[in-house]
Order: C-alpha cells, then sequence, then structure tokens
C-alpha cells in the first residue's frame, strides 16, 4: 500500500464505501434537454429576508421555466446558527409566497426526493468518502496545527503584510507521515484535514457567469479546511459534493460568494466533478437622499419577508413584483399580456440586473393593486379572510359572519374592463369596506364646503322621496340629475363653468351630498351599487341621520 492509500485508511478507516458507489446512488438526472436544476441552500435560521426571497424566487423560476427542479437544502454545518423549527419557518416561508418545494427538506424531519438527506448534517459518511479518495491521492491532509499556532502565523502574516492563510511554508503539516499523523493520533491530538491545494501564487482562472458575465480571480492557494476536528465538512467542501451529488446545473446565490469561486472550482476539478453554472445575484438596492444602497436587514423593516404577509400583500402580487425585479422586461410584456400566465413569460437569467436591481415599496404597491383588481369578489374574499384569520380578528368575525354580504362588497366595480385599484394590500381592506359595518363605521359624514348646510339637507330631503331601491344601474342617475334640475343645479359640470352664477352648483355636487350622506366620504366606488349592497333599509336611515348631523 502506498503511503497516501495508509494515510487514507489511518484517518478513515470506518468508511467503506467509494466516490463510485456514491456516483452510482445518485446518477445523472433524466430531465429533458436545457432542463435546470437549482437549489436553495439557507442555514436553518429560520429567517428569510427579502433578498433571500428573492434568489429563492430566481431560483424557482429557472427551474419551473425549463421544466427542471429545485430544491431545498439545509446547511446546518454551522451548528450556532441553528434555531429551533430553522427548517419548517423556512418552508412555511418560501410556502407563504408561492415558492413550491420540488425535492429537498419539508420539516425539520421529512423531505422528498431521491437524492437525498438534504440536511448536511446527516451527509457526514458521503463527505469523508470524497475526503478519503482525496487523501488517497496525495490531495487532502491532517493538520494538526493549534489555535495557538495557526495565531502564530497569523500575525506572522499581518507583519508581513502578505495573504493570510495556510499555504507553502504555512503550511506545516503538508508532507506529514502516516508514522507522524499516526503517532499524533494516538496521543489523543486532533485534526482537521486540509486540501493540499496545488494552485500557484500568481496564477489566474477565469469563468463566466451567467449574470455577471466573463470573471478572473486569482486562483486559490490556501490549504482549506475539507473536514472540521469532529469530522463535519466546511460550506465549501460540502457545496462541492452535494451540489455535484445533487445533480445542480446552475449554482444561483448571491454575489457575496464570488470570491469563493476559485475556492469552488478548484475543489470540482480535484474531484473530477464537472462545474455546475454559476449565476451571481447583485444585492437588492434601495434609493436614498438620491443615492443608492444595498437593502438592509437593519435598516429596512421590508427586508424581513414578515413585513409582506403581515401587511397582506397577496402571493401572485409579490410574483408579480419579483418577476420585475428579476427582468426588467417583465414590465412591458404584461403590459402586453394583461391575462396571460406569469409562466408564459419567457424568464433569462442573463439578464438579471449587474448593477442590482431598485427595490420599490410605492412600485410593489401598485403591482399589487393591479394584481387585486383582476381578482373577483370570491377569490378576493377567500383571500383577505384568510389574511384576516391570522392578522386582524375583528375583520376575519365581520367576513365569516356574513359571507355573502362580504362577497357583495367585493363585487362592486369588479369584473368590468375597468376595475377600481383601491386595494394594495388586505391590510387596505379593514377601511376600504368600513362603512358597510357598524363595528367599523364611526358614521362621521365628510361633507364638501362647497353648499351650504340647508343646500345639503335639501338635497339629501329630497332625494329620499326619488331615491327607488328597485331602480336599474341604468335609471338610477337619470333621476339624480332631473332632482339636481329642479333644485337649480346645472346638470352637467361643464354647464355650470360657463354660467356659473346662473346655478347652485351642479350634479356632480349633488351626488357629492348623497355619497357622503351614505358613506360618509367623498370618493368610494360606484354609488349605485353601494347602495344596493347596504339596502334600501339603511340607506334610508343614513339619509336621516346625515340630514340630523348637519342640522346640529
Ligand atoms: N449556506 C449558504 C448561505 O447561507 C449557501 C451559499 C450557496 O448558495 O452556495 O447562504
Amino acid at each position: 500500500m502506498d503511503s497516501f492509500k495508509q494515510m487514507a485508511e489511518l484517518l478513515f478507516a470506518h468508511i467503506d464505501k467509494t466516490p463510485d458507489d456514491y456516483e452510482a446512488l445518485y446518477p445523472p438526472r433524466n430531465l429533458e434537454e436545457g432542463a435546470v436544476v437549482t437549489r436553495f441552500a439557507p442555514s436553518p435560521t429560520g429567517f428569510l429576508h427579502f433578498g433571500g426571497l428573492f434568489a429563492a424566487f430566481t431560483e424557482k423560476t429557472a427551474a419551473k421555466t425549463t421544466n427542471g427542479i429545485f430544491y431545498l437544502r439545509i446547511e446546518d454545518t454551522d451548528k450556532k446558527r441553528e434555531v429551533e423549527n430553522g427548517v419548517s419557518l423556512i418552508v412555511k416561508g418560501l410556502n407563504d409566497f408561492g415558492i413550491e418545494i420540488d425535492e429537498g427538506m419539508m420539516s425539520e424531519t421529512e423531505e422528498k426526493g431521491a437524492y437525498g438527506p438534504y440536511m448536511q448534517s446527516r451527509r457526514t459518511p458521503i463527505y469523508q468518502a470524497y475526503v478519503k479518495s482525496l487523501v488517497e491521492q496525495g490531495l487532502a491532509y491532517p493538520c494538526f496545527m493549534s489555535e495557538d499556532e495557526l495565531s502564530a502565523i497569523r500575525a506572522e502574516q499581518e507583519s508581513k503584510k502578505v495573504l493570510p492563510g495556510v499555504y507553502g511554508e504555512y503550511a506545516k503539516y503538508r508532507d506529514i507521515t502516516v508514522e507522524e499523523a499516526k503517532k499524533r493520533i494516538d496521543a489523543g491530538e486532533e485534526y482537521v484535514v486540509r486540501l493540499k491545494s496545488p494552485g500557484k501564487e500568481g496564477g489566474r482562472v477565469k469563468f463566466k457567469d451567467v449574470i455577471k458575465g466573463e470573471i478572473e480571480m486569482p486562483e486559490n492557494i490556501l490549504d482549506v479546511v475539507l473536514l472540521k476536528k469532529d469530522g463535519t465538512p466546511t460550506y465549501h467542501f460540502a457545496h462541492a459534493v452535494d451540489d455535484h451529488l445533487m445533480r445542480t446545473t446552475h449554482v444561483i446565490r448571491g454575489d457575496e460568494w464570488i470570491s469563493s469561486v476559485p475556492i469552488h472550482l478548484q475543489l470540482f476539478r480535484l474531484l473530477g466533478f464537472k462545474p455546475p453554472k454559476y449565476a451571481h445575484i447583485s444585492p437588492i438596492m434601495k434609493e436614498e437622499n438620491g443615492g443608492k444602497r444595498k437593502l438592509s436587514k437593519r435598516k429596512d423593516p421590508e427586508a424581513a419577508v414578515s413585513y409582506y404577509s403581515e401587511a397582506g400583500y397577496p402571493k401572485g402580487a409579490i410574483w408579480e413584483y419579483l418577476m420585475t425585479l428579476a427582468n426588467s422586461t417583465y414590465e412591458d410584456w404584461r403590459l402586453a399580456n394583461k391575462d396571460a400566465d406569469i409562466d408564459d413569460f419567457k424568464f433569462s437569467l442573463s439578464k438579471m440586473s449587474k448593477a442590482g436591481a431598485l427595490f420599490d415599496l410605492v412600485k410593489l404597491t401598485d403591482v399589487s393593486k393591479n394584481y387585486i383588481s383582476t381578482l373577483n369578489a370570491e377569490e378576493v374574499y377567500e383571500l383577505v379572510t384568510e389574511w384576516a384569520q391570522d392578522n386582524n380578528e375583528r375583520l376575519y368575525n365581520l367576513l365569516s359572519d356574513d359571507e355573502e354580504y362580504a362577497k357583495a362588497i367585493f363585487a362592486i366595480e369588479r369584473g368590468n374592463a375597468k376595475p377600481r385599484k383601491d386595494i394594495g394590500a388586505w391590510s387596505d381592506v379593514e377601511d376600504y369596506i368600513s362603512y358597510f359595518y357598524d363595528e367599523l363605521w364611526t358614521r362621521e359624514r365628510d361633507f364638501a364646503d362647497n353648499l351650504s348646510k340647508e343646500d345639503m339637507i335639501e338635497i339629501i330631503e329630497t332625494y329620499k322621496d326619488v331615491y327607488d331601491e328597485n331602480a336599474s344601474a341604468e335609471e338610477w342617475f337619470p333621476a339624480l340629475r332631473e332632482m339636481a334640475v329642479d333644485l337649480g343645479y346645472a346638470k352637467a359640470p361643464k354647464e355650470y363653468r360657463k354660467n356659473p352664477d346662473a346655478y347652485k352648483g351642479h350634479v356632480g355636487d349633488v351626488a357629492g351630498v348623497i355619497r357622503a350622506a351614505v358613506t360618509g366620504r367623498r370618493n368610494t366606488p360606484d354609488l349605485y351599487e353601494i347602495m344596493q349592497v347596504l339596502g334600501a333599509e339603511e340607506v334610508n336611515k343614513r339619509f336621516d341621520e346625515a340630514a340630523d348631523i348637519l342640522r346640529q
């Protein structure tokens, strides 16, 4: 047995599977030509921020639009960052925004798919089999350097102003013999396993990032740690093994990982793996004081995705918005294809912004208003109720107590050619529908101030007789106009403007008084539809009440 083989046996006598066994266990996927396999690979911190959501959305979309696979892998090699239910919280976070996981972890204990385990802490023997094979080839070695020794070289490197880390002359155990390793192990010394990096100072590595284009960087010369003292892998090593064995075609992730690519490419090469394509997403930006900065977990409440579920942005709207951030051509496509399914859009990874997409809450709300305006009353009812159940108990009770009434409210000016766009998120609903519910309405009236109280009272009292619950949508306004003319108002604003002295006002002013009497507001959706939903008894009650208020 050669000495590298002996070393491998010394370190990994308990490992009997070989890389070939795992190759056979996880064969290349049988997918159609061009299908993309992507993954979302968070630590189980339970926390999903907007940047993570955007990355997961991009990964999911890249897979979905090519009939590929999007899977969730949990990177729990750093136990310090773990929180209870961290996996479930991430799964829920993704589901809340409609990002379905095709494969991978589904909760702390469940997973689906044939390429697992999808939790790194359950893959230790797999990583060790690959490290064993590297040791056998003389490409990795045990390193017994103590914390003190490491600090000492760090200090030396700092004072010499050279690259910090274990490499070249600093790699003390690079050529350790089997005998010495055995002696130290027998003496109970701890060790890590390091890569014997073949990188040369001054060497360069080039790769083509799908989003950022051609990138050139110094090649890796560090003997990076592959296995930690406890035998678990480092992030870099686990990435190479997992993304290979899980047959990932595209590693899509935040661009803070670009600097690791030279290590990753070197690992793929030494392990004999075909490297995946890399697509590094630029961070989401925010405009501030005329400049731009990264969306910040610390400063921006909208950086946490809980912000969107609490405000009640429907997931369909968030998808629309994420797509506008992902591909700037999406907005025009949406304008030209109003009713098309979002999946029909030809998403392109390479068209993603290199500079970082600009986040804008006002824009998101506009996108959401548009989206909500395309839903029917039934859908709005379902989604608002679902949201209110967790976020607004009073609203939830009102909506579920009388489903038909609530649906009739949501049907107002919906389903027509130009639906109204009053609702941007479900948290707008309580105010939007408040005057339909005694529990929500103060019964205050916001009358315009261009008519005298006497004139307004006259309008309300007269209209009480004109108002006919059974009048059709076509009949009601002409009746109101006729009354307005009889009371001395112009039949149209144009007429009034031509000769203002001849009139008390115009028909719009009259309708405004009725609107405020019935709803309390100056601005509402179609008044006729509102009165139909409220019913004659309530409408008449409101006329009397409004006249009383004006008399006070
Ligand atoms: N676990 C890494 C993270 O927390 C994943 C990086 C990658 O996607 O390669 O972001």
